[in-house]
């Protein structure tokens, strides 16, 4: 390592897995000047790991570790022997769209749906976005959203009868979790081909500890004293160097409070949804250009649960989940077009949970899904009122003896300052590789002719991985990513 480095200051912002993993990744590289500036009272970001329903955790943010090979956190989940314990607990944590012969779905009507006839049209819906993952999409398919596209091929197929629409309707709607966007009509159908799963397991469960012990790892990497928590940066200065070649460090970090930092190097991993709000007042001189455009032109969608705890379990003993079919559900197209107009899909917000699964560890506890706009209004509400909807979902869905919930909790984190949504996605017409880059780019860029010092400002976070955006991984990596860039400058100085 050279000499350079051992005295480069640098700031990471954010404690995510993306500022963690960069900061372990500088500190374990010989950085002894490494300062990461959290603005909530915890680390962790859209990972969080709780127990409000007694000893047993239950993750608010993210759940599984998607993918096996060349997964860093899963072989650091497996070393650390973090995993779960058994696979009864993979299976029957919280799995959107799982279908096993254990879900039971039922219409509005309380009529409860044939397994095989469930299973007919979920094999097909997911044969039908694995062409698009897959990027075995017919050319008329290219330019469409995913909805459009999924309502074209599907209309083609012998199960699109009228139950079977409904129960395509569901697909879509658990569909739009994993792409937590508001519709599928909002999505690019060729685009989603640039999102790469990794080979093994989807869905790998952690143990009893939860995700937060994976983040409890990577903290031991880190210099003690380096993480700041309840530090919320208000405004990155930086080019300070431009036409004065005396001055030390290019970057000025200043905190809400007027705490400031100076740095070689600032690693920003705030989300996407942050970037969105406040990358105009954030920076001074303000981003490129290309950057901005990254900025906007992709999304971040809003994915919520809700976990509902009863006295006792109501359920039968081999039921994975409670999934609600409707007659006209938000995701079908008609509906779909008829809500845009107005506000009045706020009035039937919660048609948009697409059922409620049960709880690893939480034998009385059920966890429902919401994503979008729809999520975004129920943010607004209180729990009660919450938790009142989703048991007369229950009822009126099942015809089952459902007593009234002992506790309720979703997450808001569309409207969490410091998040401001869940993961990104890649809307219709936004070529997503493009603006993946751009807004992974560091600062100057290569095209800046001035002789302003090199990496002053550099990306991480979800949101700038190309392959594996949307995930903890993604997050990591993007944080190696960046580490590596500083650690690379200066072996190369
Ligand atoms: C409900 C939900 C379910 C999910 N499920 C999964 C899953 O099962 N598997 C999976 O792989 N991924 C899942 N994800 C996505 C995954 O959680 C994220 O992709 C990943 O955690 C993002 O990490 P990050 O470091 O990029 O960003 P973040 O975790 O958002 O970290 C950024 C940090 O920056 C901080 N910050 C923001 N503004 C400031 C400021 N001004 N000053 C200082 N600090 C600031 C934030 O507080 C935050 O801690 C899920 C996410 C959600 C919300």
């Amino acid at each position: 390592m050279s000499s350079g480095s051992g005295s480069a200051k640098v700031v990471v912002v954010g404690a995510g897995f993306a500022g963690l993993s960069a900061a372990a990744a500088l500190s374990k590289a010989g950085f002894q000047h490494i300062q990461v500036l959290e603005a909530k009272d915890r680390v962790g970001g859209r990972v969080h790991t709780v127990r409000p329903f007694g000893p047993n955790i239950i993750e608010l943010g993210a759940n599984w570790i998607h993918g096996q090979k060349d997964n860093p956190l899963f072989k650091l989940a497996k070393e650390h022997k973090l995993l779960s314990e058994n696979e009864s607990a993979s299976a029957t944590m919280c799995l959107p769209g799982s279908v096993t012969p254990r879900d039971y779905f039922f219409t509005e009507r309380g009529k409860p749906l044939p397994v095989e006839e469930v299973e007919r049209v979920c094999d097909h819906f997911s044969r039908l976005t694995s062409k698009a993952f897959d990027s075995k999409l017919d050319k008329k398919h290219w330019s469409l959203s995913l909805g459009a596209y999924l309502d074209d091929a599907f209309a083609r197929s012998p199960l699109a009868s009228p139950e079977g629409l409904k129960i395509f309707e569901w697909c879509k709607r658990s569909e739009c979790t994993d792409e937590a966007s508001s519709s599928l009509y909002e999505v690019s159908a060729s685009q989603i081909s640039n999102y790469v799963a990794l080979d093994g397991g989807f869905f790998n469960c952690l143990g009893p500890a939860g995700y937060q012990a994976i983040l409890d790892c990577i903290l031991k990497s880190i210099q003690s004293g380096a993480v700041l928590t309840n530090v919320c940066v208000q405004r990155i200065e930086w080019a300070l160097d431009d036409g004065d070649g005396a001055r030390g460090h290019p970057v000025k970090v200043v905190c809400e409070g007027g705490q400031s930092f100076e740095a070689d190097h600032v690693i920003v991993t705030v989300s996407l949804g942050v970037l969105k709000r406040q990358a105009w007042a954030m920076f001074r001189p303000p981003l490129p250009k290309s950057k901005l455009e990254a900025i906007e032109s992709l999304d971040l969608g809003t994915v919520d649960k809700i976990y509902l705890q009863f006295d006792e379990r109501f359920w039968p003993e081999d039921c994975a989940g409670i999934q609600l079919v409707w007659d006209e559900g938000p995701e079908s197209k008609c509906a779909y077009e008829s809500l845009q107009e107005g506000e009045s899909w706020k009035e039937t917000w919660y048609k948009k949970i697409c059922g409620f699964d049960t709880v690893a560890r939480h034998p009385n506890v059920l966890c429902g899904w919401i994503t979008g706009r729809e999520a975004l209004h129920m943010e607004t509400l209180k729990d009660e009122e919450v938790g009142e909807v989703c048991v007369r979902l229950l009822r009126s869905f099942t015809g089952w003896l459902v007593p009234d919930v002992s506790q309720v909790l979703f997450t808001r984190w569309g409207h969490d300052p410091f998040v401001q949504g869940s993961y990104t996605f890649i809307p219709h017409n936004v070529n997503g590789v493009k603006q993946h880059k751009a807004l992974a780019a560091p600062l100057p860029l290569p095209s800046d002719s001035s002789k302003r010092k090199a990496l002053q400002i550099l990306f991480a976070g979800e949101a700038t991985h190309v392959e594996f955006y949307t995930t903890t991984h993604g997050a990591y990596l993007t944080g190696i990513r960046e580490a590596e860039r500083i650690i690379d400058h200066y072996l190369t100085a």
